[in-house]
């Protein structure tokens, strides 16, 4: 049998470090179970230029290797695989992975969220020939294409921007005629001359045998169709929540965010929730950080209050 922790940390986003650092710091013995997806969300980033302490920005990447060197230094200790299946039903909780199962007294969970996608089969179909959701991982392999961006929040506006650093021309599709993005970042977009906008439009296909060569258009107000020709296709549609594992047992909204019930507690003792998989609001570096930390405060708190249980 496993040795028994203290706490196992799910995912290893901001949040799920933070709460590393700090239950680790307080003596307890914390697994960090990371996802195969080391470093979540961040390590889709480019500048970071919001994080307190960091002055001139920093990369998303190296930004979480120092979460994760920082979580180590206490103790920490990580493995970087999926949950498959957790066991609430007692104390200790099993969590299973690939490797093993493993135990613990409580239970961080700080899943994120992940780029939602239109569902079109195209999309699906083109997906790493031409369609992507991380303009900072794939913009590299489009200089001097044209691309597309669907979206109109802060990521959308974001992604068009970073890809002007390769893309000959990128166009802006939106559903609405106006952006739900922060000013900032709309007139970072709006001055940027590579930049184009298409308002009122849905995409309803995305054309290409083998690789992406257009999208097909859909004016919402004038129902016109249209064709734009174009190399590459960006998703900045949002998120969705990371909490399949927990459907049905955890107490969520109707979006699939987990709703803590006292502090960051779930409805299961012992149980907390921290992060992006809480927070449909603010979705941000800093506040999942912020959340972390109260997670491993409430958690340690609720270890004292339970003594050897
Ligand atoms: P978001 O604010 O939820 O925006 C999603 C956009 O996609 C909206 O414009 C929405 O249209 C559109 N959309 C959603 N579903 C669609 C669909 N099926 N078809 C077509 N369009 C669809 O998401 P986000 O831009 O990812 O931002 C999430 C949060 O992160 C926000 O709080 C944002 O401020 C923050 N963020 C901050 C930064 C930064 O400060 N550096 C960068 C990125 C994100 P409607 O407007 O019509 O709903």
């Amino acid at each position: 049998m496993e040795k028994l922790n203290d706490i196992i940390i799910i995912g290893s986003g901001p949040a799920g470090y933070t709460a590393a650092i700090y239950a680790a710091r307080a003596n307890l013995s914390v697994l960090m179970l990371q996802g195969y997806q080391v470093g979540g969300q961040l390590m889709l980033t480019s500048d970071v230029e919001n994080y307190p302490g960091f002055e001139e920005g920093i990369l998303g990447p190296p930004m979480m290797e120092k979460f994760e060197a920082q979580a180590r230094r206490f103790g920490t200790e990580v493995i970087p695989e999926d949950v498959i299946s957790i066991d609430f039903n007692k104390r200790p909780f099993k969590v299973t992975t690939d490797s093993g199962e493993y135990q613990a007294r409580a239970i961080i969970i700080s899943t994120g969220a992940s780029a939602k996608w239109l569902g079109l089969p195209s999309e699906q179909r083109l997906q790493g020939r031409g369609v992507s959701a991380c303009a900072t991982c794939d913009g590299f392999f489009f200089k001097k294409k044209d691309v597309a961006v669907i979206g109109g929040g802060d990521t959308a506006m974001e992604e068009a921007t970073f890809l002007t650093r390769y893309a000959n021309h990128v166009t802006v599709i939106h559903r609405r005629d106006k952006f739900r993005a922060s000013k900032i970042m709309q007139d970072r977009a709006f001055k940027n001359p590579k930049i184009s906008v298409i308002w009122d439009t849905e995409i309803t296909e995305v054309l290409g045998e083998n690789e992406v060569t257009g999208l097909r258009l859909h004016n919402v107000k004038t129902g016109e169709e249209s064709t734009l020709p174009v190399q590459g296709f960006f998703l900045a549609i949002g998120h969705q929540p990371n909490t399949d594992l927990f459907k049905g047992i955890l107490d969520m909204d109707k979006v699939g965010y987990i709703v803590p019930v006292e502090h960051t507690m779930t409805n299961i003792p012992g149980v907390f929730a921290a992060g992006d998989v809480t927070d449909h609001r603010y979705r941000q570096a800093v506040t999942a950080a912020g959340d972390g930390c109260r997670a491993a405060i409430d958690a340690e708190r609720w270890l004292e209050g339970i003594g050897e249980d």
